[in-house]
């Protein structure tokens, strides 16, 4: 990998993204958890199903079951059997009716099932309608899954359905990957956290929070935030620790180039930085490097930054290394109710905007020490370098709730 901290230029962001899937480590160790306890975790191994489903035919309404050529014969027939879901029928003799219920088994000979509506049941005689068609409300075996279907595939982060389809074909635990455990650190000698009284010239830690946050609906097990001081021998002390206890790192501030940022020289002291300044707005000084061999994603210390730039750039690295398969969520192609004229020449722009009555709208102030905008914001819209904007035109938006999962 280039080592590039001395590079001036910037690096796309397709390549850096491609470079940091490259450079993503093995995946995490396999587990068995119960599938009550499986949402969110990801699937390590594809899942076949042991049986059918259904695994017999039964009844999709509250009806009687016959055979359909007994109704040569006249339409009143005797009720024979009663089977509510759950029991084991006898065959249908010939020439009656059994009385079921949605879900119960079809006795053996019948083959079809009329709803009750259409019935009229005294004395333990039942008048049928006609044109009752062979098959008619009889769920199949197996029509849903059969014998050896694969129904989950390796590498999805499990959610409700996944788990209702583990457990609709027998499953009681499931194989997933070890949750990833990612340090994070904030930097800055002028954080103050919520709670305390600000003292001048300090602000609140607004990142810790938010990436916390982020990195556990990602479904990691995240270490801190912890606040480390504006100095080089705390940043490598707090680094080499971090190192130890976590799979990954994740930073933010410092990564940029004042006396006062520490992060990158104190993570070319114990290891290497492989990729520094991304073009991309907001977010140009994301970094990613080694503390040892432990990864280390250094986000931008504006807020706004460090929002974007874990979307766009951390969360393909954490899933991949969480072993997840598919995480890009779609682009939609929608109208621009606004307006961008100023458009950076170089980086690929990631505006926070919503979606409102069919339009994308952009928050008015896209700075990136404005966090107002990633608050308001139920999505971004992708701007390539250069681009011009005007309202009508057809831009790319992202949803966020595709990229906080
Ligand atoms: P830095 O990258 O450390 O130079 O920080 C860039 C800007 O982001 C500065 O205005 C910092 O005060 C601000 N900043 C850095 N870290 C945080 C944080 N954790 N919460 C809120 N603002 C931050
Ligand atoms: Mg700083």
């Amino acid at each position: 990998m280039t080592h590039c901290s001395h590079t001036p230029g910037m690096i796309r962001l397709d390549q850096a993204l491609e470079r940091l899937l490259q450079a993503c480590p093995d995946c995490l160790e396999v587990e068995f958890v119960p599938v009550t306890q499986a949402l969110g975790r990801v699937l390590a191994e594809e899942v076949a199903s042991p049986i059918a489903v259904p695994a017999y035919d039964n009844s999709a309404m509250d009806g009687y079951a016959l055979r359909v050529a007994d109704l040569a014969a006249g339409r009143r027939l005797p009720v024979a059997q009663w089977i509510p879901a759950g029991k084991n029928p006898e065959p249908l003799a010939s020439g009656s009716v059994a009385r079921v219920f949605t879900g119960a088994p079809i006795p053996p000979g019948a083959d079809a099932v009329v709803m009750q509506e259409r019935c009229v049941e005294a004395d333990g005689m039942v008048e049928l309608p006609e044109g009752i068609a062979l098959g008619e409300h009889i769920r199949c075996a197996g029509e849903d899954v059969q014998v050896g279907d694969v129904v989950l595939q390796e590498g999805v982060r499990l959610r409700p359905q996944d788990l209702g389809m583990a457990a609709s074909v027998g499953l009681a635990e499931l194989p997933v990957r070890r949750r990833l455990k990612v340090a994070l650190l904030t930097t800055g000698d002028e954080l103050a956290q919520p709670g305390e009284a600000l003292r001048p010239g300090q602000i609140y830690d607004s990142n810790g929070p938010m990436i916390a946050a982020l990195l556990a609906q990602l479904g990691c097990e995240c270490i801190g935030p912890r606040g480390l001081p504006d100095d080089a021998a705390a940043t490598r002390a707090a680094l080499a620790q971090a190192a130890e206890e976590a799979d990954v790192i994740v930073t933010t501030g410092g990564v940029s180039v004042g006396e006062e940022d520490h992060i990158r020289p104190a993570v070319e002291a114990l290891g290497s930085i492989d990729m520094w300044r991304v073009a991309i707005k907001p977010g140009k000084p994301f970094a990613f490097g080694r503390v040892g061999d432990t990864p280390l994603l250094g986000l931008p210390g504006n807020p706004s930054s460090s929002f974007v730039t874990f979307l766009i750039l951390a969360r393909p690295f954490l899933c991949r290394m969480q072993g997840r398969h598919a995480w890009a969520g779609p682009e939609f192609l929608l109208t621009a109710a606004f307006k961008h004229d100023r458009p950076d020449p170089k980086r690929e722009e990631f505006l926070r905007a919503r979606l409102t009555q069919g339009v994308v709208e952009i928050y008015p102030h896209q700075g990136s020490g404005v966090l107002s905008s990633a608050a308001w914001a139920h999505g971004l819209v992708r701007v390539a370098p250069g681009r011009k904007i005007q309202p009508r035109d057809v831009v790319p938006y992202i949803p966020l709730s595709h990229l906080l999962s």
